[in-house]
């Protein structure tokens, strides 16, 4: 589906998004929708999220554009925002789900399961019997193990066995220590399956995410083809899927990912018009869609650094910089409009998060203009990896933080 006026109203309407405001954005943009929002709600000093179904809309035609071979399948453990999930279901996009409760809540908005894939090596039984239930019926697997589980609780599940990709030693969170079987793990791991009458449709890998050496994917992808061989010679029915998993990001760099992969997918699977090609971009769909506005709820001075408390931090939204590995970045709300901030000396900050913990510091030796308590910071490209893991520490809950909608023209 493109990103024209009916994509839009068809996502407006969808399960998840329906009911929330969505108000297009001026030429001032996010800043002024969010003062709209500040200021309308006088009493709000809480947290909140600005979900922009135009920039999601605009991800979707990008990625179509460049890797029009691979179905995105969007990793719901980056972000399970309710919104961005229901437009990326009306937008065609498949979903890798993780668990039980992330496959609920794809199905729940209406979502056919076999646009669903279990993409966990690892599963609890309970969680492998309830995709059986559901009709989900694509996993992945790298140990004997699980393939004892699946042969128990879902005979009938298609699988991909993950095979650990060469490491990208660039990535933001590296997942081979993890997941994937190794080369020599691989043929004792087929021979397995055979013997356990499952079916293995394809392979899957990830090379990391947020990867920065995309040539990772060109040897993920030989390593791919190496296992389709071993599948034949095996005897085993023709290998025709292969997942290239996540680690995009929707910067600039995406180009040349994308042409990596295609590259790639040229030299080890020409003439293949049976292969189908799948990925499992997270960051990719949700990182810069979202953007957090937080209130200033406290301030000290200590000579020329500027300390500020916020109501959202490490234990909540910024858990990124812990987890993600992300450096975030933030500037007031009232900069474009306020002449207290336009062309104003600044200072370096420290920005805290509201837990009691020290370590709850999210920003040090940050150029801010001064600013007081009640004033709003503003951070962009929130979207990946934040409230998807933030807990409820010290009362400051996380799950709790409103999301707005908004729709700025994606092109
Ligand atoms: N697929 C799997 C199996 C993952 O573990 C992850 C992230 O951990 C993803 C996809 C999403 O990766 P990314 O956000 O880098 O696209």
């Amino acid at each position: 589906m493109g990103s024209s006026p009916r994509t839009l109203q068809a996502i407006v309407g969808a399960p998840g998004v329906r009911g929330k405001k969505v108000a297009a954005l001026s030429k001032d943009g996010l800043t002024a929708f969010i003062q709209s929002i500040v200021s309308t709600k006088q009493e709000m000093k809480e947290p909140f999220y600005v979900l922009d179904l135009g920039v999601v809309m605009a991800l979707f035609d990008k990625w179509a554009r460049n890797l029009p071979m691979a179905q995105p399948f969007y990793a719901v453990k980056c972000n399970p925002n309710p919104a961005l999930l229901g437009a990326l279901a009306t937008l065609g996009s498949g979903f890798d789900c993780a668990s039980k409760a992330e496959i609920e809540s794809v199905l729940s908005l209406g979502v056919s399961p076999g646009r669903i894939i279990f993409a966990n090596p690892c599963k609890a039984e309970s969680h492998i019997k309830y995709a059986a239930t559901v009709g989900v019926n694509l996993t992945t697997f790298d140990s004997k193990e699980e393939l004892e589980k699946i042969k128990k609780w879902h005979p009938k599940c298609a699988l991909l066995i993950r095979v650990k990709a060469p490491d990208d030693g660039g990535a933001r969170c590296p997942l081979g220590p993890k997941y994937g079987a190794l080369p020599e793990e691989v043929t004792p791991l087929l021979q397995a399956a055979q013997t356990a009458r499952l079916t293995v449709t394809g392979v899957s890998f990830h090379i990391g995410s947020g990867a920065m050496q995309f040539r990772a994917y060109r040897e993920a992808i030989a390593a791919a083809k190496t296992v389709f061989e071993t599948a034949a010679r095996l005897g085993m029915p023709k290998m025709h899927v292969l997942n290239i998993g996540g680690g995009f990001t929707a910067g600039p760099q995406f180009a040349e990912a994308a042409s990596t992969v295609k590259a790639a997918l040229q030299a080890y699977f020409p003439n293949e018009p049976s292969l189908t090609v799948i990925a499992e971009p997270g960051r990719f769909f949700a990182e810069s869609a979202f953007t957090l506005a937080t209130n200033i709820i406290g301030k000290r001075v200590r000579g020329d650094l500027r300390e500020y408390w916020i109501n959202d931090g490490i234990y909540g939204s910024m858990n990124c910089i812990l987890y993600d590995h992300a450096v975030v970045t933030c500037m007031p709300l009232a900069r474009a409009s306020s002449p207290r901030c336009k062309g104003a000396r600044t200072y370096d900050s420290t920005v805290f998060g509201p837990t009691c913990d020290a370590l709850d510091t999210v920003l040090k030796g940050y150029p801010l203009p001064e600013l007081q308590v009640n004033d709003w910071l503003v951070f962009p490209n929130m979207g990946a990896y934040t409230a998807a893991a933030g807990s409820n520490f010290n009362g400051f809950n996380t799950s709790a933080i409103l999301t707005y909608l908004a729709y700025s023209n994606p092109n």
